[in-house]
This record gives structure tokens, sequence and C-alpha cells, in this order.
């Protein structure tokens, strides 16, 4: 305790935004940090966040008029399967003034606001250019850095994997030990675990086989850091944790046509299908709401016919126009001049297609008059989606608890409802310019196959299924 207490520094472990937004606090209550990471440059899962950063009753919001706070967002929450409400409480009161300190503090935008799966208020806030996760940890990282070359209250050591928390009887946490170019290090002070989740942790002693081996399997959108290491440390000195067997499933990995097998893969922002992108199966029909939580997504993707499609007319690809250059500039996506190239490609009819856009786009008119109270799919494949929306939760849930939620499925959802506002956005008569990716397995042997986008899904949704 005495090597603590008063503390000559704080020690943070990890540079991602949690580290970042962890080392910044404590510069502006006066104090010194270290930020130690074991990678060889910090940023992490953050600065792969794409679709953008959650908060309820923000400026952005307001502007914009949209009418939302922490009750309504503790409500979707717990709604969307958090079984903490306490936890889920402090994480949606203190959602609006983060984003208000992330504007405020350094200067960001985040002046776009979507919605979002499982969302019933557009909350999850970008700026117009890149990916916002890598636009706001490189905004608090610089400026550390900044203070680290002009003063000695920061300081960040990469390549330094932290593996032991130093402790002083039982219970005192005094310092944390890290391992750089083969030599051993200490560092004292209070330790603030910032290392990320469990998501890549792949051997067989690992977090994902202890709480959800099954789903080991699966590829992932998690960086190679990601082995749960502050998890780990922390119970080695019987630190306690909860809620580990909560691993989300997301729907859309994009899968690479020349490297299918991956198991590291690129994900499709959310946003994607937050800006109107529409999800079709091999046949070119619409299988789900595209705004449903992710585990049913994944999950109609198991129902249905692989390989499935993200398409994106040109007024959707325009609003997220700097994800799609991205994404083609990384082989996951491609540009067609119209909907006969696409159809021409995938071997899809023309005039299902069309009807599938139209369909999806005359729901939204619908909506958008407000002429209708609840969703009316056309479909029975459809239907059977609305319903799903409404059964499933954000997260993949253990096999017991899928089980219990897919009783509750009964009636179309607001979060169906949500979704076809969305479709809104997509014309109705053969959209000029249809940008196609996505993509997921050929078959249900979990091979996934070629095309571009949306799968981890394919292989996640393959093991969802099976979960379920
Ligand atoms: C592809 C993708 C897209 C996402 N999109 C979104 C989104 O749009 N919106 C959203 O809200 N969330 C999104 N998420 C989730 C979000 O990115 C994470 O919840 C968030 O980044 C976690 O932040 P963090 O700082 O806790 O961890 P990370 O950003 O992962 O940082 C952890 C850091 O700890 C370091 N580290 C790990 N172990 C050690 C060790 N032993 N010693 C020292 N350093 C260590 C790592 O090198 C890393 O730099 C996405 C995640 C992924 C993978």
């Amino acid at each position: 305790m005495a090597k603590v207490f008063p503390a000559h520094q704080c020690i943070v472990v990890g540079g991602g935004l949690a580290g970042f937004s962890a080392a910044h606090t404590i510069l502006e209550y006066g104090g010194r940090a270290v930020v130690l990471d074991k990678s060889p440059f910090c940023g992490g899962n953050s600065t792969k966040a794409t679709s953008g950063i959650n908060g309820s009753g923000t400026s952005s919001q307001k502007a914009k008029g949209i009418k939302d706070d922490a009750d309504i967002f503790l409500s979707d929450t717990l709604k969307g399967g958090a079984k903490k409400p306490e936890v889920a409480k402090v994480m949606c009161v203190e959602s609006g003034p983060g984003v208000e300190w992330l504007i405020e503090k350094f200067d960001l935008d985040l002046s776009l606001v979507a919605r979002l799966g499982g969302h019933s208020q557009p909350r999850t806030h970008r700026g117009a250019e890149r990916f916002p996760g890598m636009t706001i940890t490189y905004a608090l990282m610089q400026r550390f850095e900044k203070i680290a070359e002009t003063s000695d209250r920061a300081r960040i050591v990469n390549k330094a994997r932290v593996f032991n928390l130093l402790t002083d009887g039982p219970k005192q946490v005094i310092g944390a030990e890290y391992e750089k170019a083969g030599m051993a290090y200490n560092e004292y002070g209070p330790v603030i675990l910032c290392s990320g989740g469990f998501g890549a942790d792949f051997g067989s002693d690992s977090l994902l086989a202890k709480y959800r081996p099954d789903l080991l399997h699966l590829p992932t959108t998690n960086g190679e850091h990601c082995t749960g290491d502050g998890i780990k440390m922390g119970e080695r000195i019987n630190a306690k944790t909860i809620d580990l067997e909560w691993v989300q499933v997301h729907p859309t990995g994009l899968v690479k046509i020349d490297d299918a097998d991956a198991k590291v893969k690129f994900l499709a922002a959310e946003a994607l299908r937050g800006v109107g992108g529409v999800l079709i199966d091999k046949t070119g029909n619409r299988f789900c709401n595209e705004l449903g939580r992710r585990d049913y997504v994944s999950g109609m993707m198991w129902k249905n016919q692989p390989p499935f499609r993200l398409c994106l007319n040109s007024k959707a690809s325009k609003e997220i126009h700097w994800h799609c250059e991205h994404y083609k500039g990384r082989g996951v996506m491609k540009g067609y001049k119209n909907m006969q190239e696409l159809c021409d490609e995938t071997g899809i009819k023309p005039d299902v297609l069309r009807k599938t856009l139209d369909d999806h786009s005359e729901i939204g008119k619908k909506v958008e008059a407000n002429l209708t109270r609840a969703p009316t799919m056309r479909t029975r494949r459809a239907s059977r989606s609305t319903r799903g929306a409404r059964s499933s939760s954000t997260t993949c849930r253990p096999r017991s608890m899928t089980r219990t939620a897919s009783r509750s499925s009964r009636r179309p959802s607001t979060t169906a409802w949500v979704g076809w506002r969305s479709t809104r956005r997509v014309r109705s008569r053969a959209p000029r310019a249809v940008r196609s990716v996505v993509c997921t397995r050929r078959a249900r042997s979990r091979a996934v196959c070629t095309a571009t986008t949306a799968s981890a899904a394919t292989r996640c949704s393959t093991a969802w299924s099976s979960a379920a």
C-alpha cells in the first residue's frame, strides 16, 4: 500500500481507447500516467471500430432533433439482453458525457448520428471522414504523445507486454511487471487494466476455450492482441469477473475471395446496413431485417441460402463513401455499374433482385409516410425474419439462453420497424449503381466462399446456428 499511495504515477495497461481515455483522465486530475502496450503501435481494436460510438442525450442528437436519453438507452440495452441493470446503467448514463468529452476536449467531429441494430433511437456517432474508431483513438493518442514529448507527466512504452500484477499482500496491487525485448521491468503505482477482450484467444488454454468453446472454430475480426491478458492476470490474483460467456458473433465479416478461409476477417461496419444496405441470399431474395440484432441476422443467414451479399445502391454508398472506398481498396467490396452487371456476375435473376429492391423501397416509403403501424413483410421468408428480430439479443448467447429467448418471438417488433425505415434509401427502380459485397458460405459445410463482404457471418452464422 505504501508503495502505491501516494503514487507518483498511474500505470495503464493497454493503449486502445479505454487506455488513452484513462490516461488523459489521470492527467486532467493532475497525475502522471504511463501507458504500457504490448503491440508495436497503440490503438488496439479501438482503431478498427467502423460504425461509431454510442451516446444518448448528446449535443449532436439535439442538433438533429433526436429525442434520446440515458433511460431510453438503458431500456434498449436491457431489451438487447443485458442481464445486470446496474452495470448497463453506468454505461448508458456515462455514454452521453463520454461523447461530449471527446467532442469538446479533442475537437472531434461526431456530428453524424445513425440508428443501428437494437437501438430505438439514432445514437451511434461518427464524423464525415474515415473510420470513427481510428479518428477518435488517434486524436487521444496523438495528444498524449505530444504531452509526453514536452513533459514528464506522460509516457508510452510499446512492445511492453505486461504479464504480472505486483502485489503487496493478497489484495494490494502495487504495480505491474512487463517484458520488453527479452528483459523484465517493473513499474510501481496503481494499475488500470485496459488490455481489451479475448476474441482472438484461440489457444487450448484460452478464455474462449474456457467460456465459449463452441465459438473457437470461428474466424474473428479482432486484432491478434486480443487474448484476455488483463483478465487472466486479474484472475491470477483472485479478481472477480462477470459475464465472460457473453461473446458476440457478428454477422457481417467480409470475405476476401482469394483468401476465403482466413481466420482474421474485415468487419463490414454495421453502418453499411444502417444507411440502407440490403442483405440478399444466393437467389437475390432478402432474408432478414438488416437492422435486427446481430445474433438474429447471423441466425437468419444460417437458415437461408449462401452466399450472402450486402448491396448498397449509389445513394447509400455515397452516404458512407469513405467506408466503401476503404473496403474496395482492400478487395472485399466491388462496385457495379448497374444491377444487370451484378446479376450477370452472380447468376441472380434480374427480376428477382428488382422485386427485392422494389419491395424494400416500398416498405421504407410506407414507414416514412407513417402509413403503417407495424412492418408488413411481403414474403413468408421475410416475416420469419421479423419475428426473429424480436427474439434475439445483441450478443451471441450461450445455448441455454438462446432457447429461452426464441420462445418469445411471436410478433413483429419495433426493431423490425426500425429496419424498414432505413430501407427508404434503396431506389425502387433498377438502381444505377449497385455496390455489392458481402458474402459468405457456399454451403452449410462452413466453407466460406467467394465474394466479398459479410461474413465471418458465414461461418459465424454456421456456428451460431449450431449453438442455437
Ligand atoms: C472490427 C471491429 C469493429 C468494431 N466496431 C465498433 C464500433 O463501430 N463501435 C463500437 O462501439 N465498438 C466497435 N468495436 C468494439 C470496440 O472496438 C472495442 O470494444 C474497443 O475498441 C475496446 O477498447 P479497449 O481500449 O478496451 O481495447 P483495445 O482497443 O483492443 O486495446 C487494447 C490494447 O491493449 C494492449 N494489450 C493487450 N494485452 C496487453 C498486455 N499484456 N500488455 C500490454 N498491452 C496489452 C493491446 O496491444 C491493445 O493496444 C469493434 C471491434 C472490432 C474488432
